[in-house]
């Protein structure tokens, strides 16, 4: 069993770090807000005060934070990560990054980690927040085979579907993918629901014939309730997908393509935010949806 230094304990890490202490890790975890700690603690882990402390001796570090750059500060910075393993003098220590952030960040991240004697993988998740209570979650990891088999352990904590997709970076091109998809899918579950609602038909029944044949989904299957409801407690926020839309759209321009339905989809998410909605469930882009014709809940 490792010794786990764990950053980034919110929505997702919480509960993935409650499931690698489950599985008989040693957990340090690290993270800004107290209450945060307060759950690690609850679950058998051990709060450390700084980042240096919680990867301090540690054979495995895992980061779970919202974006690039708190990722790179993390890795990167004064007292950071590789700062910290550098002065511990113990090389081989694999470093584990589960937040979706750019590829090509992970990618430099990789490089300055090998200099460091750091083994290093980008392993972006997706199935949300149950996902991650139920440790069912998609692990698509970028990095060395070799590396990506020593984690095994660790990913298979966390996750039910745990695969390599290539090197440095790949895990979270294909995570851009994955949040493209279900952003598009949101966009025109909530269309679905104006159009439906804008005609006088009920909602609820309709949607429940859509999911048993050709347009059923996983969103439709665990959201379409509370979308109906207009329940919008994250979950996965908003502002959280926008940022990932901007992910896909960055790097369909480092690889040349295009992208048209996703660009449509990250102005819409970019909208419901700017709306004032990021706080909220990607679900609530239905606000949004809704909003574009003058209907009362957007
Ligand atoms: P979150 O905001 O709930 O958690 C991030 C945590 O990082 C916060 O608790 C914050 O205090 C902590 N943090 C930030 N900077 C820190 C630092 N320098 N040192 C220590 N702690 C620091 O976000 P989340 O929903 O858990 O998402 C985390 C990542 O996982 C994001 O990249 C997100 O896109 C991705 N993700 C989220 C979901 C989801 O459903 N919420 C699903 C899949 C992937």
């Amino acid at each position: 069993m490792a010794r786990i230094g764990f950053i980034g304990l919110g929505i997702m890490g919480s509960p993935m770090a409650a499931n690698l202490v489950k599985a008989g890790h040693e957990v340090h975890g690290s993270d800004h807000h107290a209450e945060n700690m307060d759950k690690l603690a609850k679950a058998g882990g051990i709060p450390a005060a700084s980042v240096a402390e919680a990867v301090t001796g540690a054979d495995v570090v895992v980061t779970m934070l919202p974006d690039s750059p708190q990722v790179s500060e993390v890795a990167l910075g004064l007292g950071g990560i590789f700062d910290t393993v550098r002065a511990s003098g113990r090389p081989g220590v694999l470093y584990i990054d589960f937040s979706t952030i750019s590829p090509h960040t992970s990618r430099q991240i990789a490089e300055v980690g090998a200099q460091a004697g750091v083994r290093v993988l980008d392993a972006p998740v997706s199935g949300g927040e149950a996902g991650a209570i139920a440790g069912t979650l998609s692990v698509m990891v970028g990095g060395a085979e070799a590396d990506f088999d020593a984690a095994v352990p660790v990913l298979s904590a966390v996750g039910a579907t745990i695969a390599r997709v290539g090197p440095h970076g790949s895990g979270q091109v294909v995570k851009a993918a994955n949040q493209l998809v279900v952003g598009g899918i949101y966009a025109l579950v909530s269309e679905a629901i104006v159009l439906m609602e804008g005609s006088g038909v009920e909602a609820g029944p309709g949607l429940d014939v859509l999911a048993g044949g050709l347009a059923g989904s996983r969103i439709l299957d665990l959201k379409r309730e509370t979308m109906l409801a207009r329940e919008f407690k994250p979950g996965f926020r908003i502002e959280l997908h926008d940022k990932d839309m901007g992910i896909a759209i960055a790097t369909a321009r480092d690889a040349g393509v295009a992208l048209p339905v996703t660009g449509l989809v990250a102005q819409l998410m970019a909208a419901a935010k700017a709306r004032g909605d990021g706080k909220l469930d990607h679900s609530a882009l239905l606000r949004t949806i809704e909003a574009l014709s003058g209907r009362a809940d957007g």
